[in-house]
């Protein structure tokens, strides 16, 4: 079964700017795709309008067979990781992940147990009761990632996750987020403009050019391109 289907999507913003069109593409259960492509080709928005930050300007986005075109972001399922992290710098470890779950009235126990599981994939269990400020940048990427988690989405989008991270811990980075994909087993979109990046963790590539997808396959496929 699709996990996600996108048919015939366009986003155009105020001002006339059309920043992705025609975008047609079904995503399967459990799948990891990379959405590649220069600055400015529509990574973000389509990323946005999965997640529902960004109205869907023409087309249809399905979630499991549900049209949620008009489904709020907090109620489509999703979770989404951002470059910056957004943490709270006031917060715990403990209450930045679990926040999310506290504004939606999950009970106590089971939030402690859904912030402790997380903590123990990301070998963060240490953590909980430090700050943001007493981290390290790869410590609060996985704090970043811990809070998407603990929601146990079936599909999780990510946003450039590494970019602020230096070159060492990028690369550490990733074989831990495709370690992560693993255990989940849950479906992925990752957004990068980084084509090592993109060939080393995707099961399918999307490479966005200009608003449109220019080609879509699996890496090896797209390295052994003519
Ligand atoms: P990418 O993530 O690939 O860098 P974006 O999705 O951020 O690309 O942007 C795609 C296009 O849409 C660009 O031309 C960008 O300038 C434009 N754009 C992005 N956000 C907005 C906005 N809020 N208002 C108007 N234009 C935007
Ligand atoms: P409240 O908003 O009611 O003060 P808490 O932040 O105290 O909620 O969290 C409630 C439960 O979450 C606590 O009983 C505890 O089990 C757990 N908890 C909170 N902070 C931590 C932490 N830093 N480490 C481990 N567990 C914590």
């Amino acid at each position: 079964m699709a996990s996600l289907t996108l048919k015939n999507i366009k986003k155009v913003y105020s001002g006339n700017v059309t920043a992705v069109q025609d975008f047609n593409l079904e995503i399967e259960d459990k799948e990891f795709i990379v959405l590649v492509g220069p600055s400015g080709c529509g990574k973000s928005t389509t990323l946005r309008m999965i997640a529902g930050l960004e109205e869907i300007t023409e087309g249809e986005l399905y979630i499991e067979e549900l049209l949620v075109n008009d489904v709020a972001p907090k109620d489509r399922d999703i979770a989404m990781v951002f470059q910056n992290y957004a943490l709270y710098p006031h917060m715990t470890v403990y209450d930045n992940m679990a926040f999310g779950l506290k504004l939606r009235k999950t009970p106590k126990t089971e939030i402690n147990r859904r912030v402790r599981e997380a903590a123990k994939i990301l070998d963060i269990e240490e953590l909980l009761d430090r700050k943001p400020k007493a981290l390290s940048g790869g410590q609060r990427q996985r704090v970043a990632l811990g809070r998407a988690i603990v929601r146990e989405p079936k599909v999780f989008l990510m946003d450039e996750p590494l970019s602020n991270l230096d070159a060492k811990l990028r690369v550490l980075m990733r074989t831990e987020i495709a370690k992560l994909h693993h255990k989940l087993q849950t479906t992925f979109i990752y957004v990068t403009h980084d084509q090592t990046e993109a060939m080393t963790m995707g099961d399918r590539i999307v490479v966005m050019k200009d608003g449109v997808i220019h080609q879509v396959d699996t890496p090896l496929n797209l390295y052994n391109y003519p």
